[in-house]
């Protein structure tokens, strides 16, 4: 391998994505809150309709979810709003932004039992997103999106480029300025990681809640706060492996940024909600009495599997503390369910108009 063949970790990382969604099943390789449990797809259908309400119950409104996977939250949230809220369902025209043809095809086949009602579509990104009263939904979505890693030196920023199956350095030429809080307290020899297409789309998201009816929710695997290290990780056949080997036959992920994504939406123009633990997001939609609904008349041992998945998704040491959730909305907003007690964080119109001209989704 030559100096010049080495290419940037974004590029890898997003080509190997690309060749892994649509060739491979990925769950077969890890698992997925709303593949742990209708109760997930159902406590976000329960989110939509009351935010739907909030926002004057527009009809028509775009209900849209970026990586949908199988498909199997949004067919969770359609059959619970289907029972509880048929307003809210007759009015929702469900938009799926997914790029791999394969799980397109899954998820049609999970939507199926809807489709004359909502009429879903599918879109390559989100600022494809027809403009209208929104409500948005990402699980697992930003984690998948490709990540620059830059280290630190002694007088400045290398950055990790690819060479074959391992990492070399360069130095590095444009640290974005306006980078995660983290920036300036790197310290030397750490890594700092962006992720330029969830930057992204926080912008275009923010700046059009700024102006516009609309919530949108991101869960992922993350941390809020001033961050760095090296989180890149692939899952092949189940099993962590070494990222740079086999690109296209693992599953590449990256812990999410949330104080860098909040940062970037409000300078889009809205207002930031959390993050907060995904335990404390479910808890205040009602997971645990939902669970032990769901569990009466059951026999034991269907009792306790529905009791350990409500665990499982919300424990601080399991998914509830390792996944975050925030929202994003209008700047007038004022509460967002799951985010009682939360204060919103203003919009950064001094921010406002900049970074237009950066690069699109990774
Ligand atoms: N939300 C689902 C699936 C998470 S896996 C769940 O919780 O089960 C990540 C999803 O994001 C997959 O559907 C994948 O195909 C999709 N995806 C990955 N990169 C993408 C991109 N750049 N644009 C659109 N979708 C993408």
């Amino acid at each position: 391998m030559t100096r010049d063949a080495a290419i940037r970790l974004d590029h890898f990382m997003a080509r190997a994505n690309a060749a892994y969604y649509s060739s491979r099943d990925p769950f077969a390789d890890f698992i997925t809150s709303p593949e742990i449990s209708q109760m997930f797809g159902e406590l976000l259908g329960a989110w939509v309709a009351v935010t739907w309400q909030r926002m004057g119950a527009p009809d028509p409104f775009i209900l849209a979810e970026a990586g949908p996977g199988r498909g199997t939250l949004m067919a969770d949230a359609l059959r619970l709003l289907s029972r509880v809220a048929p307003a809210c369902y007759a009015a929702a025209r469900v938009h799926m932004v997914e790029t791999s043809p394969r799980l397109r095809q899954a998820q049609a086949t999970a939507l199926a039992a809807h489709a004359d009602v909502v009429a879903p579509v599918w879109l390559d990104a989100v600022p494809d997103l027809p403009p209208g009263p929104l409500v948005f939904i990402a699980n697992e979505f930003l984690d998948a999106l490709p990540i620059r890693q830059f280290v630190r030196t002694a007088d400045g920023w290398d950055e990790r480029m690819v060479a074959g199956e391992v990492f070399v350095t360069r130095p590095a030429t444009d640290l974005p300025a306006s980078g995660p809080p983290a920036t300036r307290d790197v310290p030397e020899g750490e890594v700092l990681e962006i992720c330029e297409g969830a930057l992204s789309i926080a912008r275009q998201l923010g700046a059009r809640l700024s102006h516009g009816d609309g919530v949108a929710l991101f869960i992922d695997y993350g941390y809020d706060g001033p961050g760095w290290g090296d989180t890149l990780q692939a899952l092949c056949d189940g099993r962590p492996a070494w990222p740079l080997a086999r690109p296209g036959m693992a599953d590449l992920t990256a812990h999410v940024d949330f104080a860098a994504l909040a940062i970037a939406a409000r300078e889009g123009g809205c207002a930031t909600w959390g993050s907060v633990t995904q335990g404390a997001f479910l808890s205040a939609l009602g997971l645990f009495p939902r669970a032990a609904q769901l569990a009466r008349n059951q026999p034991g041992d269907v009792a306790r599997q529905i009791s350990e998945a409500a665990q499982r998704l919300a424990a601080p040491d399991r998914m509830g503390g390792l996944f975050r959730v925030m929202a994003m909305t209008a700047p007038d907003v004022k509460e967002v369910a799951g985010f009682e007690g939360v204060t919103p964080l203003a919009p950064d119109h001094a921010g406002m108009g900049q970074h237009r001209d950066r690069a699109g989704e990774g």
